[in-house]
């Protein structure tokens, strides 16, 4: 496999300023990775072995689905049936790990943490990408973790501490948003509000919102 297929640019994901830039970063390489085994990999034997020996987990079987590949994913899918069935009768423990993998989400946990080294480098060494960087319009709490644990003197001498600082910030700054959203959603249905029409309109998708954001759909 290509390895230029598992990597983005990661200063293009941070001038988005859009949401979540490790999100957009999964969503990215998900799209990317996916397009590849149905598109260009179908030519490439060695994917297939592999495509066989990692499977897919439920929720990217359903996004090949959902493109518009259909025969492709049909011959993917009946090598990888096939393969299955042997491996049930000859080799439990292979069938197993297969049916408890994924190779979408291997390759994106791959690139993704790439990519996480490339953004720690840069954060230390370009003025420029940190300020980048801190105008991201928010980290996600659980995106924010996982940089506040890679950040660390292994790649960066000087300003780990400004790095973890920003990104836990953001992340609290997204929640009390979020808090916020959610109380002015239920306050709609309280009867002393019953008429407060700017309530109305600030927070009729409070709701929503909150989901959108705690599911990683927005
Ligand atoms: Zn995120
Ligand atoms: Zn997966």
């Amino acid at each position: 496999m290509r390895e230029d297929i598992c990597t983005l640019p990661v200063v293009d994901i941070f001038k988005e300023k859009c949401g979540c830039p490790i999100c957009n970063m999964e969503f990215m390489l998900e799209e990317r990775i996916t397009d590849y085994i149905l598109g260009a990999a179908m030519m490439e034997p060695d994917i297939r072995i592999k495509t066989n020996e990692e499977g897919f987990c439920k929720n990217h079987i359903l996004k090949m689905y959902q493109k518009n590949a259909k025969l492709q994913l049909s011959l993917m899918l009946s090598t990888y049936i096939n393969e299955l069935k042997t491996n049930l009768l000859k080799n439990p423990k292979k069938a197993a790990e297969t049916l408890n993998g994924c190779f979408i989400c291997n390759r994106i946990k791959k690139g993704k943490e790439n990519m996480i080294n490339t953004l720690l480098i840069n954060f230390e060494n370009s003025s420029e990408f940190r300020k980048l960087a801190e105008d991201s319009e928010y980290f996600c709490p659980k995106h924010a973790l996982e940089l506040y644990n890679k950040a660390g003197k292994k790649y960066m001498k000087h300003y780990y501490k400004d790095f973890q600082k920003m990104v836990i910030e953001k992340a609290q700054s997204k929640l009390n948003s979020v808090y916020k959203n959610l109380l002015g959603f239920s306050k709609l249905y309280d009867y002393n509000f019953k008429n407060d029409k700017t309530l109305k309109e600030n927070y009729e998708e409070g709701l929503l919102k909150s989901v959108e954001f705690l599911t990683g759909k927005k």
